[in-house]
């Protein structure tokens, strides 16, 4: 349901190309079907792996032409996060939310954000360079079961781009 005066995208495309400005689009990246590496970076032009030597891409078939786009075997798909967290950063109202964790000074004996747990206590206790800047993140990722990453993301480089 969306709020009054909103409306949606008429197709996949039109949405696309409202998201694709704001930076918020997933890339894709070759990857070995066996897992080995990815084609990025300095590897991007590889047309095989170089740890198995399992090919990068499907064999043509008959009937396809130059122009058409080789397959690859495995493709990851990335969702850049740090222009997701720079963007937060740039309106005053989200930056402040952003560094409430720190900030704020609580209530003494009230659990109610995760900060005020042990959990978090112990973790700024181990990494006191990360939990001394408000601006750090610490993100909990979790994608329907499948996978879990936990990552604590140093946002004191990406401050300095802002
Ligand atoms: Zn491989």
């Amino acid at each position: 349901m969306l709020l009054k005066g909103h409306k949606l995208p008429d197709s996949f495309y039109a949405s696309k190309k409202v998201v694709a400005p704001l930076g918020l689009g997933l890339q894709k990246i070759d990857a070995c079907e066996n897992d080995c590496m990815l084609f990025w970076k300095d590897d991007e032009d590889l047309q095989e792996c170089k740890i198995c030597h399992h090919p990068r891409f499907k064999p043509r078939k008959r009937g396809w032409k130059k122009k058409h786009k080789s397959i690859p075997f495995k493709q990851l798909s990335y969702l850049p996060l740090t222009p997701k967290l720079q963007r937060l950063y740039t309106l005053q109202t989200t930056a402040e939310h952003m560094r409430w964790h720190k900030e704020d000074p609580g209530e003494e004996g009230k659990l109610c954000h995760p900060r005020d747990g042990e959990a978090w206590k112990h973790f700024d206790r181990s990494h006191p360079i990360f939990a001394a800047e408000s601006r750090n993140v610490r993100l909990h990722y979790r994608m329907m079961g499948l996978i879990l990453i936990i990552k604590d993301l140093d946002l004191t480089r990406v401050g300095r781009l802002l």
